[in-house]
């Protein structure tokens, strides 16, 4: 299958190309050339299949045409080495835990997909590659863990020193093998902007493959399909959606996430409507009310993975379905929460239920509890865990109730190695030439 810039103004590329290079030469983003449906009579029996099965079936939709199946299979089984369960929280609201993997949020099932498709791809070449990747916190970490110990990729992550918690920072800092941090003396956007000039540097680019590791690359959102076939199965298979319209709501920030559960709809999938939950940064809130899409720089909230001015996916929304803004707002509703409702929130689910929502989930469980009508059962996904945000869950529910995993506390035992550099693009690219 060929994949197309979501510009149109680059010619289409192989799924390899696609992969390896992120984004298309007009800076646009890529979309498969189609969205092959399931026949409709494999809904009927879906529960009856396990979440790797199900995640094989839909792999091959997308890219059965470009990978023989036996390493499909080994793609997509080795990157599920966790389950996605569905967890009941009132009568008709349920929570799609997707903070089962390694480093406890959703991100893994997406960056572990993609090492291994790139690693596939990547056989039979001599150069090493590295991947560049610059966090805020979380996408570091997935990114880092994803590709972990995978041949041929050296994973560079670069963070902004003091701005990420303890626990993040353990989290890429701990890895060692073909994993290095780099703690720069700056902030999010300097290590972004070393990212791009690395990016943009041709005589750099001639010496060594470089590539990016960033939530626009395909083999890290389209796999986040995988989870939402598995909810409805599971659904199914518990009886939740007899004689029930499906919605499912899910908390945004680039709208990844959100648009792999779109094509997941285009490919068959029973979801009657979506939901998109922001925090403050609302622009896509914006135009679903009004039909402008006004980018503006983010603002910090408690819900930091969503903090999110110009969300990157949304292209690939307005590209899926003709840039119609009737057709769009007749699948997705949008809701936003400031950091006050997103604790009373958290706080009044666990009240109610005994269930904790992290800052994240809580506004996809908000917008349920808003917006859900009779005959409807609703699901929204919890991104992440609750311990990784402790501080802020304390504050909300008090000490005592949030539980550290034990994952989390391996983490937290590992040494810290980092190598400090500066914000100046100079220094970044001396260390990149001269490493090992
Ligand atoms: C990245 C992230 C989000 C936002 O997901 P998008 O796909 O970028 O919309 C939400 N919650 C958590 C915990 C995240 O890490």
């Amino acid at each position: 299958m060929k994949y197309l810039s979501t510009h149109r103004s680059s010619p289409p590329v192989s799924l390899s190309e696609a992969v390896i290079r992120g984004l298309a030469a007009d800076r646009g983003l890529f979309m498969p050339e189609r969205i092959h449906r399931f026949d409709p009579s494999y809904f009927s029996t879906i529960h009856h299949f396990s979440f790797q099965e199900i995640a094989l079936e839909v792999a091959k939709l997308f890219f059965g045409e470009d990978i023989p199946l036996e390493d499909l299979r080994s793609i997509v089984f080795d990157t599920l080495s966790f389950d996605c369960p569905v967890v009941p929280v009132t009568e008709t609201i349920w929570s799609l835990e997707l903070f089962h993997g390694p480093t406890l949020a959703f991100k893994d099932v997406g960056a572990r997909f993609m090492a291994r498709m790139l690693r596939y791809f990547l056989k039979g070449e001599t150069r090493r590659l590295t991947v560049l990747v610059a966090t805020s916190g979380d996408t570091g970490s997935a990114v880092a863990n994803g590709f972990l110990g995978v041949e041929g990729i050296s994973v560079v992550v670069l963070y902004p020193k003091g701005k990420v918690s303890d626990i993040q920072e353990k989290q890429f800092t701990t890895l060692e093998q073909n994993i290095t941090a780099l703690e720069v003396d700056g902030t999010f956007d300097d290590c972004q902007r070393l990212v791009k000039a690395a990016f943009a540097d041709d005589a750099l680019n001639s010496k060594m493959a470089l590539t990016s590791a960033n939530s626009i690359n395909v083999a890290r959102f389209l796999p986040q399909a995988f989870y939402y076939f598995n909810a409805y199965a599971r659904l199914r298979e518990k009886g939740a959606l007899d004689g029930k319209a499906w919605v499912v709501a899910v908390p945004s920030g680039n709208f990844g996430n959100l648009t792999a559960g779109l094509f997941a709809r285009e490919m068959g999938l029973p979801v009657n409507r979506f939901i998109a939950a922001n925090n403050l940064n609302d622009v896509v809130f914006q135009y679903l009310k009004n039909g402008r899409y006004e980018p503006r720089p983010s603002v910090e909230t408690i819900a930091n993975a969503m903090d999110v001015g110009h969300p990157s996916n949304f292209d690939r929304i307005l590209d899926l379905y003709g840039h119609s803004w009737e057709t769009i707002t007749s699948l997705i509703r949008g809701y936003r929460y400031g950091d006050e409702e997103i604790r009373s929130v958290i706080s009044e689910v666990y009240q109610k239920t005994g269930y904790i929502c992290d800052p994240h989930g809580a506004c996809g469980y908000a917008a349920l509890r808003d917006d859900l009508r009779e005959g409807e059962t609703g699901t929204f996904l919890e991104t992440a865990h609750p311990a990784k945000f402790t501080g802020t869950m304390e504050e909300i529910l008090g000490k005592g109730i949030i539980q550290l995993p034990e994952r989390l506390a391996a983490f937290m035992k590992g040494k810290k190695q980092s190598i400090e550099i500066g914000r100046d693009y100079a220094s970044f690219r001396e260390w990149l030439e001269n490493r090992e």
